[in-house]
């Protein structure tokens, strides 16, 4: 019986596993020096307006800048911070930074600046989240306003204490975006059970909406639900023009993806806001109407 055992546990751990654990435990100790010498940076990608071809908010997006210069993607280390417990201290750093960059905007420049930020359900298990939130904006003098939470679906399946936290959020005045939607499990009753101001449509549901007739009927449908339950909608991951026509005409939408703009630099803002306009307005005038 024990050998059995023992020739079972053996057979677990194959070369893969093997060199994925200790990857995994060499990206955590790396986090932790990234953590140490402050080598985040936050990205900002604009989510613009299809009626005023304006940036309406920029997207808070972390990158990892290593040492030797490489930029690493949140794919790439996210899942080993939630594992570690590092995401805390993370995530503590992409709040603070976002809502420090909405002031400066907010102050300066922008006074009209949103700013959306992508949090991980383990930070909304932390019941302290919402007066974290609201100490960093009397911090920064920021109007909740000018804040937008996005999260996952996944928050449902950590139970009501979350759905809970995010109510709060809303009686502050923040905006809270349902992300990814269409990809999974999504399902219509979380826009139900979640207080939404907005749906943001995965890349993967918009990605044939201008090759593929049923894909824009789906599409087009679920903006209509969206905008008949009061939210607001973006599609995410817009990289072409014919994508870009498909959408004129619509309400309450925000189109975002690389052909606007790619996420930027905060000192990039300002010039890829211009630019997403610019490109947007381009857009419109070569656009061939359809049906
Ligand atoms: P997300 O929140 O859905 O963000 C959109 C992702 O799509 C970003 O990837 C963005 O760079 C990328 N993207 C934007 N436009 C296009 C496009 O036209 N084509 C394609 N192919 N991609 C596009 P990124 O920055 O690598 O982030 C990946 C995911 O990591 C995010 O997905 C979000 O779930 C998570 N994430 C990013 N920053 C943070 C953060 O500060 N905190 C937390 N908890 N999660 C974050
Ligand atoms: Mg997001
Ligand atoms: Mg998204
Ligand atoms: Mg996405």
């Amino acid at each position: 019986h024990t050998k059995s055992l023992g020739r079972g546990r053996a057979s677990m751990f194959t070369p893969e596993l093997l060199a994925g654990a200790s990857n995994k435990f060499r990206i955590e100790q790396d986090l932790r020096r990234a953590i140490e010498r402050n080598e985040f940076e936050l990205f900002f990608q604009p989510e613009v307006g299809i009626e005023d071809l304006q940036t309406q908010l920029v997207e808070a997006l972390i990158r990892w800048r290593t040492p030797d210069g490489r930029y690493i993607p949140p794919g790439d280390f996210l899942s080993v911070a939630e594992e570690s417990g590092l995401i805390m201290e993370i995530s503590d750093w992409v709040l603070r930074t976002a809502i420090r960059a909405a002031a400066e905007w907010h102050h300066g420049p922008w006074p009209q600046a949103r700013v959306a930020i992508n949090v991980s359900p383990r930070q909304l298990l932390d019941y302290r989240f919402v007066d974290r939130v609201r100490e960093l904006l009397t911090e920064f003098d920021v109007p909740s306003h000018c804040i937008e939470i996005e999260l996952t679906e996944s928050v449902l399946q950590t139970g009501p204490a979350t759905v809970e936290q995010l109510r709060r959020l809303r009686a502050l005045g923040i905006a809270i975006a349902l992300d990814d939607f269409g990809t999974g499990y999504s399902s219509l009753s979380s826009l139900e059970q979640l207080p939404l101001t907005r749906v943001k449509l995965d890349r993967s549901l918009i990605e044939s909406i201008d090759t593929n007739a049923r894909s824009r009927s789906i599409v087009r449908a679920m903006i209509d639900m969206c905008n008949g339950l009061g939210l607001q909608v973006t599609a995410e991951g817009l990289e072409r023009a014919e994508q870009f026509e498909r959408f004129l005409g619509c309400k309450n939408l925000s189109l975002q993806g690389y052909l606007l703009s790619r996420p930027v630099a905060m000192d990039q803002v300002f010039t890829a806001m211009a630019g997403a306009a610019q490109r947007a307005q381009e857009l419109v005038l070569l656009s061939n109407p359809h049906e």
